[in-house]
């Protein structure tokens, strides 16, 4: 059998790509009707890709309705039922891999190798969580055994509102549907209006491959519309929020308002990456820092943006950075399969992350431009990386996420003073240490408030161990568990049930 790679031509196969500008709802496309309009916009070519309607409230209420209407059938189906028809989900996202990262792609820059990766951890972590379905138990509770049973059991919670953002779009919505569903709940999404494609091919695969119709429903729409409508809903039992805190809050104060739903939220980071003297001759270590803090053009939340290097071993740092960045990083056309580094995903975002370079030009820290390999193309909302040097950790370049590839730099002397600059924000999302000495990388993992933390790697060691690992965000970077065993617990409510059986 042949199993060479056929090469695919992908600015050929983006040519003839459709653009879907319908809601999917009750197992269909269903078109919107609404006084206002949203396009998206390629950033790599800011060209126009498509225009959406936003859709008016009768459509949210479709939405709701069709899930409520399904949740009767999707809570009873037996656990093997819903975890196969999960498993069969996963394999169709795979088989249409392509597709999926080409929209993701064309939709916020994302370069496709990178999109084609995001598409295989989205089907893991889909596997991951059809697999938990039919291995989670209740409890017994101790009672009087002679005359009573008492047991703590888990149910779904009903209907799930999604409302996710655009760095990783088809990602992260996987992300809570994928736990919501394997609970048993149903789901209505809002995904960002930047980027709501990958998220209605979902749906659409889901349903042909067996998922019954209203289980899991897409609605692109505007957040302060669409997504309100939807976090203000009194039939929606819960929220899922992946996003700004800003937003996040706001949610919050909506959900307050109308009937109390729970809240969970996946919010932003400005998270640390720490190097110590003893960890410096590590190979490749240039490469993991500019990794950390450049992946996806520094749009992830987990970005370790604040680096914060033991004095001794400071300026090594620097130049590692500045020589090794060009080795991982491509700048150029996403649709070429060779580019890792793309565009800013819009002309909003570029331009805050122009007002943040100026900040920090006229803060005083040494600026470092650096290189990566390939060449920004004429158009596009392309920014090359920077390093900010003797950034202070009070300034606002320092504390606020800037969602772009700017990194700033700061020294330390001592532990104390390395985990007091690491905890000196408002966000917890994600933390490195790089060191060799055990007790040290022990003492950082109890002290850092952040949800995720890495000794001696980037990102979790393998992305096939990721979705098995639970994790929960500090202060404003959000809270909830996400992942893991522990990751359904969310879309789960505790029924206690006691028998008196004689
Ligand atoms: P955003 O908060 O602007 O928008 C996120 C979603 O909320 C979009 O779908 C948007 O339409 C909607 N929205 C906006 N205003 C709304 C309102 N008033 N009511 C209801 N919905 C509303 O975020 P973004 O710019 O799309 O994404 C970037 C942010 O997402 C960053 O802060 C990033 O850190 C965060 N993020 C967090 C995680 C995580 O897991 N913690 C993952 C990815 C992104």
């Amino acid at each position: 059998m042949n199993d060479q790679k056929v090469a695919i031509n992908w600015a050929q196969t983006a040519a003839s790509i459709h653009f879907e500008t319908r809601s999917f709802i009750h197992g269909d496309f269903v078109s919107v009707t609404g006084s206002d309009s949203f396009k998206t916009i390629n950033p790599a070519t800011e060209e126009p890709l498509a225009l959406l309607t936003d859709p008016d409230s009768a459509l949210v209420e479709q939405a709701v309705t069709s899930a409520r209407s399904a949740f009767k059938t999707w809570r009873h189906l037996s656990p093997d039922k819903r975890k196969s028809v999960l498993l069969i989900i996963a394999d169709r996202i795979q088989a249409e891999r392509n597709s999926l990262a080409l929209l993701d792609c064309l939709e916020m820059g994302m370069p496709i190798s990178m999109a084609l990766e995001q598409v295989d951890e989205a089907a893991n972590f889909l596997r991951y969580n059809a697999e938990l379905v039919d291995k989670v138990y209740g409890e017994i509770a101790p009672s009087d055994a002679a005359t009573t049973l008492a047991l703590s059991q888990a149910e779904p919670r009903g209907v799930i509102g999604v409302i996710s953002p655009w760095n990783f779009p088809l990602l992260t919505a996987l992300l809570a549907i994928a736990p919501a569903l394997a609970a048993g709940n149903c789901v209505v999404v809002k995904p960002s209006e930047q980027s709501p494609s990958s998220v209605l091919k979902l749906a659409e695969i889901a349903v042909e491959a067996g998922l019954p119709a209203g289980v899991l429903n897409v609605i692109p729409g505007l957040g302060i519309t669409t997504g309100r409508a939807l976090a203000s809903h009194h039939d929606i039992n819960k929220l899922h929020f992946t996003g700004s805190t800003q937003v996040g809050r706001q949610l919050m104060v909506y959900a307050g308002q109308s009937n109390g739903k729970p809240v969970m939220l996946e919010l932003g980071g400005k998270s640390p990456q720490i190097v110590f003297q003893d960890a410096a001759d590590l190979p490749n270590l240039g490469q993991a820092l500019a990794q950390a803090a450049f992946y996806n053009s520094g749009q992830i939340c987990v970005a370790k943006t604040r680096l914060l290097v033991h004095e001794s071993c400071y300026d090594t740092i620097v130049e590692k950075i500045k020589a090794e960045t060009q080795t991982v990083f491509r700048m150029g056309n996403p649709l070429d399969e060779q580019t890792t580094f793309g565009p800013i995903s819009s002309r909003k975002q570029f331009e805050r992350v122009n007002h943040y370079l100026s900040l920090g030009k006229e803060s005083g820290a040494a600026l470092h431009k650096i290189k990566t390999a390939g060449n920004k193309p004429g158009k596009g909302y392309f920014v090359q990386p920077v390093l900010f040097d003797g950034v202070d950790n009070q300034s606002r370049l320092a504390q606020e996420e800037i969602f772009g590839p700017i990194l700033s730099m700061m020294r330390f002397k001592t532990e104390a003073e390395a985990i007091q600059l690491a905890n000196g924000v408002s966000y917890g999302l994600a933390a490195t240490v790089w060191t060799k000495d055990l007790g040290r990388a022990r003492r950082f993992s109890r002290d850092l408030e952040a949800g995720e933390i890495t000794i001696n790697a980037t990102t979790q060691p393998a992305t096939s161990v990721w979705p098995a690992l639970s994790v929960e965000p500090f202060g404003d970077s959000g809270h909830g568990v996400l992942a893991g065993r522990r990751g359904l617990e969310p879309y789960q409510r505790t029924k206690a049930v006691q028998m008196v059986t004689d």
